[in-house]
Parts: C-alpha cells; sequence; structure tokens
C-alpha cells in the first residue's frame, strides 16, 4: 500500500475497532491502482457524521447534511463520508436528500464512472463491484450504470467525464459520450462554480488538447461561459503547449488571449474566478502584445515584480512555442540586478524634491519619483541623492514639465 494510504490507515482502523465499516474511495485508490500520484483520500464509512465527530478528537462540519465530516489526523485532513445513496435528483444538479444506507456496494453505485466507484480496505482488499479495475485497464471512462440516467441525474458528470479524458488520458466509453453528446444542454442548470473546477482541472491535464476537443465535439463548451459563440477561437486553442505553464493565472491569460476576449473583466467574473486572478490575467493581457513584439525590458519586470512576471513568462513562451528554461533563469538574473526593486529604496524622497524646488507639494511628486525610478530602472541615472539632484537641476526647467 502506498505511503499515503499507511498514514490514514489509523482512521479506518479507528472506525472498524468502534464497529463501523470503513473503505478508501474515489480517486486515491483509482490513482493507486493506475500507479498515479494519489491526491486527496476519502474514506466511506458506516459511522454516521454524529458517530464520527463522536469517534474522532479533530473534525470539521464541512457537510454533515451530506454525510461529510473532515477528520484532521497528523496534521493531514481526510474526508469522512458517510455511506449514502442519492435519491431525488432535482433540476439536473445534486441531490436534495441524501439517504445513508448501510451498503458499501449502494454508495459505490451513485459515483459517477466505474473508475471512481472502486473501495479497498485496510488490508489492501479491492471491492470493485461495476468493473473499475477493467475499465482502468482499458483506459476507459464509462459511468456507473446507465449513462443518460446518471447525467441526468446530475449533468456536471458530463464536464468532469471530459476532465478526466484530460488528466488521465483515456477515453470515453462510446455510449458515455453519445449521451454526452444527447444532454449537453443540461448543463445550463450547473452552477458557474462547480464548471469552473473541473474546466481547471482539464486545462492541468496532460491531455488538455484531446479535452478540448472533446468539449467541441460534444457541444459542452455551448455551456461554459464565454465560449457559446467561439467553436472558430476554441480550435485555436488546440495550436499550442499548455504542459510548461503552472498557475490558474497563466492558463486563464493564454485562454483569454487565444480567444481574443475582448472585455476580460467580465469574461473571468463570468467564470467567476477570484479578483486576485482577475487581477493578474487583466494586468497580463495588457502588456503582452509588447512583450511579443519586444520582448522583456528591465522597466517591465520592475513593474511587474519577479513573480508575475515569470507566470507571464511562460505564457508568452507558450504562444511563442520556445520552451527554454534559460529564458526563467534569464529573467531571475535580470531582475537581480535591477539596480532597486521598489519605490521605497530611491535614496530621495518627496521632502528632498519640495525643498530643491520650492514649491508646494501636489501631484507633481508622485510623477516626478516615476520619471526619476525609471531613468535609474533603465540605468541612466545612479540612485544617488546627489546625482539625481545634479541631473534634476540640470534639466533646468521647471520639474513638472518633461524632463
Ligand atoms: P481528483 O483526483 O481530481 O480529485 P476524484 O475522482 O477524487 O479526482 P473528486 O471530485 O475529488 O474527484 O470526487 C471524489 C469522488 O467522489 C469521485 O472519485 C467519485 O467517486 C465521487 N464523485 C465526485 N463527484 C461526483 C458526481 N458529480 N457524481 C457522482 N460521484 C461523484
Ligand atoms: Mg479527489
Amino acid at each position: 500500500m502506498d505511503q499515503p494510504f499507511l498514514e490514514a490507515k489509523p482512521i479506518i482502523e479507528t472506525l472498524n475497532n468502534n464497529g463501523f465499516e470503513a473503505y478508501f474511495v474515489g480517486g486515491s485508490v483509482r490513482d493507486y491502482l493506475m500507479g498515479r500520484e494519489i491526491g486527496d483520500i476519502d474514506i466511506a464509512t458506516s459511522a454516521t457524521p454524529d458517530e464520527i465527530k463522536k469517534i474522532f478528537e479533530k473534525t470539521i462540519d464541512v457537510g454533515a447534511k451530506h454525510g461529510t465530516i473532515i477528520v484532521r489526523y497528523h496534521h493531514q485532513s481526510y474526508e469522512v463520508t458517510t455511506f449514502r445513496q442519492d435519491c431525488d435528483y432535482k433540476d439536473f444538479r445534486r441531490p436534495t436528500k441524501v439517504q445513508f444506507v448501510t451498503s458499501l456496494k449502494e454508495d459505490l453505485k451513485r459515483r459517477d464512472f466505474t473508475m471512481n466507484a472502486i473501495a479497498m480496505d485496510q488490508f489492501g482488499n479491492i471491492f470493485d463491484f461495476f468493473h473499475g479495475r477493467a475499465d482502468i485497464k482499458r483506459k476507459i471512462i464509462r459511468t456507473v450504470g446507465e449513462a443518460e440516467k446518471r447525467f441526468s441525474e446530475d449533468a456536471l458528470r458530463m464536464l468532469r467525464a471530459v476532465r478526466f479524458v484530460s488528466q488521465l488520458s483515456f477515453q470515453l466509453h462510446p455510449e458515455t459520450k453519445k449521451a454526452i453528446q444527447y444532454l449537453h444542454t443540461l448543463l445550463e442548470n450547473i452552477s458557474v462554480e462547480r464548471k469552473t473546477v473541473e474546466f481547471e482541472k482539464l486545462l492541468k491535464g496532460p491531455s488538455v488538447k484531446r479535452g478540448i476537443e472533446l468539449l467541441m465535439e460534444t457541444n459542452i463548451y455551448q455551456h461554459l461561459p464565454g465560449f457559446c459563440d467561439q467553436e472558430e477561437n476554441l480550435q485555436k486553442l488546440l495550436n499550442y503547449s499548455y504542459s510548461h505553464l503552472q498557475t490558474s493565472e497563466e492558463y486563464w491569460t493564454m485562454i483569454t488571449f487565444v480567444l481574443r476576449i475582448e472585455s476580460v473583466e467580465s469574461f473571468l467574473r463570468a467564470w467567476k474566478l477570484p479578483g486576485k486572478i482577475v487581477k493578474h490575467v487583466r494586468m497580463a493581457i495588457n502588456r503582452l502584445p509588447k512583450l511579443l513584439g519586444n520582448g522583456w525590458t528591465s522597466l517591465d519586470l520592475y513593474q511587474i515584480g519577479l513573480n508575475d512576471a515569470v507566470k507571464m513568462e511562460r505564457v508568452r513562451q507558450a504562444l511563442q512555442r520556445e520552451f527554454h528554461v534559460q529564458s526563467i533563469h534569464h529573467l531571475e538574473q535580470m531582475y537581480r540586478e535591477l539596480p532597486m526593486k521598489q519605490r521605497n529604496e530611491l535614496c530621495i524622497n518627496g521632502n528632498d524634491l519640495v525643498e530643491w524646488f520650492q514649491k508646494k507639494p501636489g501631484p507633481w511628486i508622485s510623477s516626478s519619483l516615476a520619471k526619476i525610478e525609471e531613468r535609474i530602472i533603465k540605468g541612466e541615472l545612479p540612485n544617488e541623492k546627489e546625482a539625481i539632484k545634479e541631473w534634476l537641476l540640470s534639466c533646468n526647467r521647471k520639474f513638472d514639465e518633461n524632463c
């Protein structure tokens, strides 16, 4: 058994010792069987949320009414969910009522795909009622049970299917694909937040191009924010490699740029992305045309900061299809060599200007400091008080004019 399971094993043992069944389930078992790195570990148990809370010292109630409790153990979080059977699917979304059932098989049956419906006990015994292992072996994504029924219950599963294609480099089972092509419009009922989670995972997968192709082949793209009338531009996304991109900011910059989105802010807001991402992408989109034409200047680097510049550099590389680690090293070197990294390192301040020019403070101070800063960054002026004063006075003009 892999290390993450060994670390989580005492949770299963504790549940067993208290008379409850408990198993590893979902993505971690799938990834373990595939030899992939294991992500979050989920546990399914016959214990109810209240019982879980009683047994473990540190728990976080994230969704007791859906049967999920987070158990904190050795500084790790584990989602422990009571066996459940979903009923009353309304509006093609999540179930309205969750009925707790004491059956592992019933719990696995409500899971989306056969590869995600495998359980493993603390001894490493596998419980595979829906032939998930055979599908993993054949690299097939197939719904547990009838595809049309399962997608009608929760339409998000259609997008999840495609994101798994990208993430695992599997194929959709023909029935599963046909059902998506037939039912894609049900995705209109799904919240943007849930779509965004899956779409980001799709973007970050190794087979992202196949994922994007499938979004088009199945028409899912029509139900993603801002993609509806973008069929032609979406094709263009296939011309690039995404494997060097790292952060969400980079992926969204790439998408926004290649799709030639006009209103960047409203596009990103439609995906309900965090303000931090929106801010970065707007900045990057504004600066990319110049960067693609002229490359980096020390002033750009100074204004953007190294962190954001590295993110932009990876996008530049993806857009210009050149992948050299050296260019990142070069950027870091350029940054190290900047005469200063931020304005508070400037060896003069507004008071000096007021004193030298005998003028009332005003907006001229900030614009003057910016001009001085620019010359210093460009290497045209040393960051030394006397030198700056001399240069300013030699301009022999009023300071609020161009100098
Ligand atoms: P990842 O490794 O990307 O986290 P995952 O398979 O663990 O993939 P999660 O979204 O974390 O995906 O979900 C955990 C498990 O919960 C899945 O493996 C699946 O068994 C079940 N599941 C998640 N979403 C759904 C859904 N919409 N319908 C049915 N089962 C689902
Ligand atoms: Mg998971």
